[in-house]
Formats: structure tokens, C-alpha cells, sequence
């Protein structure tokens, strides 16, 4: 352990608490770290109120908050004009992704209308889409929806969507890194294949707080992702919208009490991020995966989903973030969830929500973030290659 990382792990109370507990499923949520606990107990108990409220200080000073955490995730995600854009405070990327689908696109849809669906991707980012098309259906107006077309290794296949793209595609949803296989789906090249005035929408659950963002150089006109996937409090998340293609998105000016400590540990976490350097969290969490990969390779039992890093593959390894799945030839993966659990080692199994999983639906996701260690990534594989004969 470097002292990069010893530094950054003690940060997590959590993590001190279970010495015996390696915490493998960041992906589903991420643990937090003090400051994050901090600045939510000092909220609480020095100023706490309602937002956009009151005319007393407490008040003030919360609405003050909120409107400045909309330029914290501005200033995190890259946005190089914000005044051009706006940030709407949500529950997660589902409730996120489900606000662009209903408020945004599904009031402007006509007859005829197509949006593209990721449908080997998170259900979060098919589900919304479909609903749009419903509500467009409800007032007689017919929306197809197009599947994105992939390739072998799991990317988008930029070729095959740039002919899928018609003067009637209205919105083009997308991922950023596969909550399943880990790999970043590089969606910078997606602007050349949608051409200047398709609105993209990505789905950046997976990136956020694990990979450097910038909106500018991804080119996307909507980014959304949860709060509680990168280090703040449960129910928190935010849509980021250039305000640029279509009609402007401001539901940032609905009525409704804000999630405001919610916003708080956001602002503490994205903080903590910058400081902690999401470069070399990017570097690190890559570096115990493809340490995982390498080990797995080795065992003949078990078999990795999606493209292969190891620590030999540069190119791979620049490719695949920290999320390795696999399965077990023979033992079924919801019983060697079961298994490493007893083991004290937590990692998502079975099912993980993907929209089109075929004979993949099954497996187990270890999924790594700043607080894990080379440690616990061998003593995963030695469990596992307990099981390697089955
Ligand atoms: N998209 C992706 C890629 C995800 O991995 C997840 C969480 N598993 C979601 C969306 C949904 O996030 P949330 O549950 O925070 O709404």
C-alpha cells in the first residue's frame, strides 16, 4: 500500500470498523469517507433548514448551499460555460435519467419520432426511454425506439449507429463505463456519429468519482449520475443539462423540499474526490482489477465477462475500469455470493439490472474503489482458487 492509499483508506470509518470486511460492490454504492459524515453532522446540528424557503439566515443560507453545489458539480463535471447549463438535484441516477425521459424529451416528442436505447446496458437507461414513448403513445403520437448497436468487445459500434441516426432521432442515451464489464464505452466518438444536433444523454453512474469527467470533451448535452456511487449520501445524484439543443431543461425551479443534507455530503464528496485525485483513483482501482483479471486467468473454473485487462495490456488496462465479473463454470454465482460472504468478502451476485442479458444474466461483479486494497484482492483469489476445482 502506497501512502497515497493508507492516507485515503483510514478515511473511512467503516472500513476501521470491520477489519475483517473487504467491501467489493463500490459499484452498487461507495462507502464514505469522514469528511463526507462531517459536513453532514455540521449541517444537521449548526444551520439546518429548508431551501429557497425562509428569510432567516439558516434559510438563506441553505438555499445559498444548494445553488452553489449546482456550481460544485458544474465545476467537477468540466463544464466549461455554466452558465449555459443547469443542475437538478436528484434521488440517483434512475430518478435521473427517468426526469429527462418524462419532463424533458417526452413533451417534445411527434409522431414519427426515434430515440436509440442502450439495451445491453443498466435498465436505468432503457426503462425511462420507454416511458417517454408511452407517454407520447398516451396522446396518440407513435415514437420508435432504436436499438445502439455494439460490437464484439462490448463498445458502441459508431459505424452501425451513424447509420441509424435519422433527421427524426431525438435523443441517443449512452453509458459511460458498463456497470457489468467495466469498460469505459468511449463516448467521445458518439458526437461524430450522431452528427451536431442530436441530443446525447449519458448515463455516468458508473464514471463519476472513478474517471476525470469532462462534459466539454464528451460531448454529451445531458450527464447524470448518483451522488451515492461517488462517496455521498444515499439518495442523492444530479442531472447536468446543457442548455443548448431542443428546449431548455430547468426543472432546477420546481417546487418540492431539496434533499439539502443530501446536497451537503455531495459537495463534501465531490471535494474529497479532487483532493483524493480521481486520476489516481482511476489508476488504482484499474490497477487491482487488472491484478483480479491476472489472478482469475490462472484458475481454470472461472470465466471473465466482457474484455480481458491484465496488468501486461497497457491498452486494456487504460480501457477497463476497476469492475471485474465473472462466473464460476460450475458453482452457481448467487451461491458463491453466499460463499465469499461467509468469508467476510462482499461482492455483488446473480443478476446486476442489465437490460439485455441473455445467458449472461448470472455472475458475480467485484467492483473496487479508493478504500480497497492489493490485500483483499489476494485474499479473494485465494478463496477462489479454493474453488477452483468446483
Ligand atoms: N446506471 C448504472 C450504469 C448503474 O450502475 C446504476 C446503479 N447500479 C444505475 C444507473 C442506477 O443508479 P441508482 O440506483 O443510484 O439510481
Amino acid at each position: 500500500m502506497t501512502d497515497w492509499q493508507r492516507e485515503l483508506r483510514a478515511q473511512f470509518p467503516i472500513v476501521a470498523a470491520h477489519p475483517d470486511i473487504a467491501y467489493l460492490d463500490s459499484a452498487a454504492t461507495a462507502q464514505k469517507p469522514q469528511p463526507v459524515l462531517t459536513a453532514v453532522m455540521e449541517y444537521l446540528t449548526s444551520e439546518n433548514a429548508n431551501a429557497a424557503r425562509g428569510t432567516y439566515p439558516w434559510a438563506n443560507r441553505t438555499t445559498a448551499r444548494v445553488e452553489q453545489a449546482r456550481d460544485r458539480v458544474r465545476a467537477f463535471l468540466g463544464d466549461p460555460v455554466p452558465a449555459r447549463s443547469g443542475v437538478h438535484f436528484v434521488s440517483g441516477a434512475t430518478e435521473g435519467l427517468r426526469a429527462v425521459a418524462r419532463d424533458w424529451l417526452a413533451p417534445q416528442l411527434r409522431d414519427g419520432d426515434e430515440i436509440v436505447v442502450p439495451y445491453a446496458d443498466h435498465n436505468a437507461n432503457i426503462v425511462p426511454w420507454h416511458e417517454a414513448a408511452a407517454l407520447a403513445r398516451a396522446r396518440g403520437v407513435q415514437v420508435t425506439l432504436r436499438a445502439m448497436p455494439y460490437d464484439a468487445a462490448h463498445d458502441y459500434d459508431t459505424a452501425r449507429l451513424a447509420a441509424l441516426v435519422t433527421p427524426r432521432t431525438r435523443l441517443i442515451a449512452a453509458t459511460h463505463v458498463h456497470h457489468v464489464y467495466g469498460n469505459d464505452m468511449h463516448v467521445s466518438r458518439l458526437r461524430a456519429a450522431a452528427g451536431p444536433d442530436v441530443p446525447i444523454c449519458l448515463d455516468a453512474a458508473q464514471s463519476v468519482g472513478h474517471l476525470p469527467i469532462s462534459v466539454a470533451g464528451l460531448d454529451v448535452d445531458f450527464l447524470v449520475f448518483s451522488g451515492h456511487k461517488a462517496m455521498a449520501l444515499p439518495g442523492t445524484g444530479a442531472v447536468w443539462a446543457r442548455n443548448q439543443r431542443g428546449p431548455e431543461y430547468v426543472p432546477a425551479g420546481w417546487p418540492g423540499t431539496p434533499n439539502t443534507s443530501g446536497i451537503v455530503s455531495l459537495v463534501a464528496a465531490l471535494d474529497w474526490l479532487d483532493a483524493a485525485g480521481v486520476d489516481r483513483i482511476a489508476d488504482w482501482t484499474r490497477e487491482l482489477g487488472a491484478r483480479l483479471t491476472d489472478g482469475l486467468s490462472g484458475l481454470g473454473a472461472y470465466q471473465v465477462l466482457g474484455c480481458q485487462h491484465s496488468l501486461a495490456a497497457a491498452s486494456d488496462v487504460q480501457r477497463r475500469q476497476g469492475i471485474v465479473t465473472f462466473r464460476h463454470r460450475e458453482i452457481g454465482s448467487a451461491d458463491l455470493g453466499f460463499i465469499l460472504a461467509a468469508d467476510g468478502l462482499l461482492v455483488r451476485s446473480d443478476g446486476h439490472c442489465q437490460g439485455d442479458q441473455g445467458e449472461k444474466a448470472s455472475s458475480v461483479r467485484v467492483s473496487l474503489h479508493a478504500y480497497n486494497t492489493v490485500q483483499e484482492i489476494d485474499r479473494l483469489l485465494e478463496r477462489l482458487a479454493d474453488l477452483n476445482s468446483g
